[in-house]
């Protein structure tokens, strides 16, 4: 038996592909296009129109023998999987969350493949993509072929010109005014991101980093120090200022750390929106204004100067990876091990990062910086961040879905991975207070924020300059043992009265260099924010090599 195919000119075809494209997995699209042109319903719909006829003109052009098919198939896939997350957490699909995707573990992939998910690309995806597979394509000769497309194209194209020449005051202002729309149109933002992404790629493949700050060298004082100064650097995972108790949030999400008489530093802002730009930039010599990738991978970055400083530089990862950041240095990613008290499924609870600690505070021979990377507030799956004792804001979303929870339960299970992180950043505290035998300090940050809900949005990754500061705005701590603050003559009242000061993730770099007494050429002890709070003698011989 045969099944009936129904045959199709390879024009129609495109027609009714480009109508399904631009009106099928469009849902973010056409609510940001209707907010921003709704006043005005006529130029809407000559933007819509002039849309539909590039669409047209675009498949049509491509819609060459062999070609056709395989293309529409994938356009129809590629478009219904991005409108998926546009449409359900309010994200952009541009370069930097194509670099984000790259960069997942299969572990975090695993929570974004929800049931939700899938039935979305039955119906957005499978199902249209199977009519198109399903259809006989007819196509004309060549020849014939290239002379219609052509007697088609080019009216499309000429009609689209002649209607954004119409409107180009209006479309142009609502493209400047509101960058977020073109952004989200499916499927030609994100192929045109993954272009961006992979061109980029190209480019920074041959990259080699240059070396920095090889003048680097410790203070007397800490360099021949009886007691070896080990500089601990948190580098969390997530967790946004707003819900953070020391930053008074009306839950007290960090009870611990409050009875610890930490340094908390409530106006901190991130360079990025995600881990992969955060991460390089907060170690990069640039600060946010200057940062790019392509420069922070062509120059050694704070590790690789700490290094040279003759410390010994070790990095642990419960997250994603360093972002490249420690390709030079010792490297250990911890859920690659086999501990099953700490993890599962390939993630591992923050408490292997203090086991972890414990363990290179034992090997500890000098001065050493040792990076503790946090999975932290990592979602969607925030319930899987903590062990249930710590579930003590409730309920708490218990899905990886977020339309089976009510708002009030995701964030009382981010409110639980921050009350985790309370927990695991004061046992640092307490193991390291009890190393009498060290001098030891620690200093934590965040890495970016997280929008819970507030206009739809959830997740981060938010393009800078859109990002709301529930993703830019986040927790700083730093905690220094009493033998460290004698051997520095560290002014704590000094410290204290920082905690309002506005800082950023530029602080990073020069912060931790400081703590650690190294100077160089590249240190800036105007970024340097406990500069002002160890001893002048030093900041004072901190100024000589700078100039
Ligand atoms: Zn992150």
């Amino acid at each position: 038996m045969r099944l009936h195919r129904p045959a199709l000119g390879s024009i129609t075809l495109s027609a009714l592909v480009a109508a399904w494209l631009l009106f099928g997995p469009n849902l973010s699209f056409w609510s940001r296009g209707l907010e921003y042109f709704g006043r005005y319903p006529l130029t809407l719909a000559a933007f819509a129109a002039g849309l539909y006829l590039l669409f047209f003109a675009a498949l049509t052009t491509l819609s060459v023998k062999y070609l056709t098919k395989p293309l529409f198939i994938a356009l129809i896939l590629i478009a219904a999987a991005a409108s998926f997350y546009m449409d359900t957490f309010g994200i952009l699909v541009d370069r930097q969350m194509i670099q984000n995707v790259m960069l997942t573990t299969p572990a975090e992939a695993r929570h974004l493949i929800t049931p939700d998910y899938v039935l979305h690309m039955i119906l957005f995806g499978l199902l249209p993509a199977g009519l198109v597979a399903l259809v006989r394509v007819r196509h004309r000769d060549f020849g014939a072929k290239v002379l219609r497309n052509a007697g088609m194209v080019l009216p499309a194209l000429a009609l689209a010109l002649g209607i954004v020449a119409l409107n180009y005051q209006s479309f142009a202002g609502t493209f400047r005014a509101h960058r977020d729309l073109m952004g989200s149109l499916n499927p030609a933002a994100p192929i045109a991101s993954a272009v961006h992404y992979a061109a980029r790629r190209l480019q920074e493949r041959d990259i080699v980093a240059a070396p920095l700050g090889l003048d680097a060298r410790q203070s007397d004082r800490i360099a021949h120090s009886a007691r070896p100064v080990v500089t601990v650097l948190v580098v969390g995972e997530t967790a946004r200022a707003q819900n953070f108790g020391l930053n008074g949030y009306s839950r007290d999400t960090t009870p611990e750390l409050r009875e610890r008489q930490v340094a908390n530093f409530t106006d901190v802002s991130s360079c990025g929106t995600s881990t992969a730009v955060s991460v390089p930039c907060m170690f990069s010599v640039y600060p946010r204004k200057a940062y790019s990738e392509a420069k922070a991978l062509a120059s050694e970055n704070l590790v690789d100067i700490l290094t040279h400083s003759g410390q010994d530089v070790r990095w642990y990862d419960n997250d994603t990876g360093s972002m490249q950041v420690a390709d030079r240095i010792p490297y250990e990613f911890l859920p690659a091990g086999n501990d099953t008290a700490s993890c599962s499924g390939g993630e591992c609870h923050d408490d292997i990062l203090v086991k972890r600690l414990d363990k290179a505070l034992d090997a500890v021979k000098g001065n050493s910086v040792i990076v503790l990377h946090q999975l932290g507030s990592h979602g969607p799956a925030y319930f899987e961040r903590y062990p249930p004792e710590f579930e003590r804001f409730r309920p708490a979303c218990h899905s990886q879905e977020f339309s089976d929870c009510t708002r009030d339960e995701i964030v009382n299970a981010y409110d639980n991975t921050i009350l985790y992180t309370d927990h695991v950043l004061s046992q640092m505290i307490d193991h390291l207070a009890a190393r009498t035998d060290l001098a030891t300090n620690l200093f934590y940050l965040s890495d970016h924020g997280e929008s819970l809900g507030e206009n739809g949005l959830y997740l981060h990754g938010a393009p800078y300059f859109l990002a709301p500061e529930t993703q830019t705005h986040v927790p700083m701590i730093a905690w220094f043992s009493p033998g460290y603050g004698d051997l520095v003559s560290l002014d704590r009242a000094c410290v204290a009265d920082l905690s309002d000061a506005e800082l950023s993730q530029d602080n990073v770099f020069h912060t931790m260099l400081g703590m650690s007494e190294v100077s160089t050429a590249v240190y800036e002890p105007g970024l340097d924010i406990f500069a002002p709070c160890r001893n002048a003698q030093v900041a004072e011989a901190h100024r000589g090599v700078v100039r």
